[in-house]
C-alpha cells in the first residue's frame, strides 16, 4: 500500500516544474514565502505588465468604435462613443500615472483598476444596449460585448500568479457573472447562461496554469540572478540592493541595523599550495557553514573573491559581537592542510556609528576588517 502511495506521489511530483527546487514549491501555492527580491521584481513585473494592456486598451477601446458607427443607430454609437471616450481616458490615466514601485500592494491595486476599468465599460454598454432594437447584424456585434467577462479571465494568464492569487481573483469574475445572471434571470436564456458560464470555468483552470508556470519560471530565472554561483550566497548586486532596501527600513523604524565586513584569512597561500579548485571548495563549504546558523532576517553575500558581508537587521552591535565571536571560536572550518581557516571581521552599526547612508556603514565595516587584519588576523573589530 505504501509502496503505491509512495510510487503515486513520486510521478505526481515529477509533473511540477522541475527547475524548481523542493522548498520554492510553496511558493506556487502562495506569496507568503517569496523571498523580498522575488516580491519587488514580481510587484515591477505585473505593474509593467498592466501598464502594456491598459496602452493597448487606450488605444483598441475608440477604435472598436468604428464597427459601433457601421452597425448601431447613430443615438446608440453615439452613446457608446462617448463611453468608449472615458474608458481610453481612464486607460490612459493608469499608463501614465502608475509607476512601478516595488511593492506588492500596490501592483495588486494596478490589477484591479486594470480590471475594474473595462467591468465599468462592461455594465454600462450593456445597459445602454438593452435598451436598442437591433438587427441580426448589430445583435451579433452587440454579443460580442458579453464575451468581455471572458477576456478579463483569459487575461489573468498574463500575470505571474500563485494559485491563491490566482484562484482570488478568478473567483472575483465568476461570482461577478454569477451575479450578472442573476440580476437579469427573469429574461435569462438559461441554457446558453450555464454553457457560457462552465466555458468560464475551464478558461479560469487553463489561465491558472499558465499563470502559475510564469510564476515557476520567474522563481528559477529571479534565483538564478540574485545569487553567487559559486557559493550560493547573494551576489554583490542583489546583496547591494538587500542592504539598501534594509538600511532604509532600519532608518524609518530607527531599528539597530549591524553590518560585518568578513575577509577570509591568508587565502591566497591556500590557492598557491592547493589550487585553485580546492579554494572554490573552501569558499563553498565557508558559505554553507556559516549560511546553516543565520537567523532568518539575516543575509549573507559574497562581496568579492573572499569577502563576505552579513547583513544583521534588529541586531545591536554587543548582540552581534556576541554572536559572530561564538563562531570564530568555533572556527570557520579547516584549510586543506587540517589548519583551521580564520577570518577577519570589521563590524558597523547604524546608531552606534550614528551612520547617515548604508555607504557610509561600508566604508566603516571595511576599514575595521583591515585594522583586525593589521592586529594580527583571526579577529574581530568594531572600533576605528
Ligand atoms: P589576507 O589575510 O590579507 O586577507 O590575505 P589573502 O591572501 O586572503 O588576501 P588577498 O587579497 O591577497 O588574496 C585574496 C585571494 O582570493 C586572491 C585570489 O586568488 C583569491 N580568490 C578570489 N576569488 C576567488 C575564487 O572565486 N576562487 C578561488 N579559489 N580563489 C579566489
Ligand atoms: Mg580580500
Ligand atoms: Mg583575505
Amino acid at each position: 500500500m505504501s509502496k503505491t502511495l509512495r510510487f503515486l506521489s513520486q510521478r505526481l511530483t515529477s509533473l511540477l516544474p522541475d527547475e524548481l527546487k523542493t522548498g520554492e514549491l510553496w511558493q506556487l501555492l502562495s506569496p507568503r514565502q517569496h523571498p523580498l527580491l522575488l516580491s519587488q521584481r514580481r510587484a515591477t513585473m505585473i505593474v509593467n505588465r498592466v501598464r502594456l494592456f491598459a496602452m493597448l486598451f487606450a488605444v483598441l477601446t475608440p477604435l472598436w468604435g468604428i464597427i459601433d458607427i457601421m452597425v448601431f443607430s447613430p443615438e446608440l454609437w453615439i452613446q457608446l462613443a462617448v463611453l468608449r471616450l472615458f474608458t481610453s481616458l481612464a486607460f490612459a490615466t493608469l499608463l501614465v500615472l502608475y509607476r512601478p514601485s516595488g511593492s506588492l500592494l500596490d501592483a495588486y491595486r494596478a490589477m484591479a483598476i486594470l480590471f475594474i476599468i473595462p467591468t465599468l465599460f462592461y455594465i454600462a454598454s450593456h445597459s445602454f444596449l438593452a435598451g436598442h432594437q437591433l438587427n441580426d447584424l448589430s445583435a451579433a456585434v452587440a454579443t460580442g460585448y458579453a464575451f468581455l467577462p471572458f477576456v478579463l479571465m483569459a487575461g489573468l494568464a498574463i500575470f505571474p500568479l500563485s494559485l491563491i492569487e490566482n484562484a482570488l481573483l478568478a473567483s472575483v469574475l465568476l461570482v461577478a457573472q454569477g451575479l450578472a445572471g442573476y440580476l437579469s434571470w427573469s429574461t435569462l436564456n438559461w441554457p446558453s447562461f450555464a454553457g457560457g458560464f462552465w466555458l468560464l470555468i475551464l478558461i479560469a483552470g487553463v489561465t491558472a496554469l499558465a499563470s502559475v508556470s510564469q510564476l515557476a519560471f520567474m522563481i528559477t530565472l529571479v534565483r538564478q540572478a540574485i545569487h553567487d554561483p559559486l557559493t550560493g550566497v547573494f551576489s554583490r548586486r542583489s546583496g547591494e540592493e538587500i542592504l539598501c532596501m534594509q538600511w532604509s527600513a532600519a532608518q524609518r523604524s530607527d531599528s539597530h541595523f549591524t553590518l560585518a565586513f568578513i575577509d577570509l584569512d591568508h587565502f591566497k597561500n591556500i590557492n598557491d599550495r592547493f589550487g585553485h579548485e580546492a579554494g572554490d571548495k573552501i569558499l563553498r563549504h565557508f558559505a554553507l557553514h556559516i549560511g546553516k546558523t543565520l537567523r532568518n532576517s539575516d543575509s549573507l553575500l559574497r562581496w568579492g573573491g573572499e569577502e563576505f558581508l552579513l547583513l544583521m537587521p534588529s541586531t545591536s552591535l554587543e548582540q552581534a559581537r556576541y554572536a559572530l565571536e561564538r563562531r570564530q571560536a568555533h572556527g570557520f572550518g579547516l584549510r586543506p592542510d587540517g589548519q583551521p581557516l580564520t577570518a577577519s571581521i570589521g563590524l558597523s552599526e547604524r546608531i552606534y556609528d550614528q551612520t547617515d547612508s548604508y555607504q557610509q556603514m561600508l566604508e566603516l565595516a571595511d576599514e575595521r576588517m583591515y585594522l583586525a587584519k593589521q592586529a594580527g588576523r583571526n579577529q574581530l573589530c568594531s572600533e576605528s
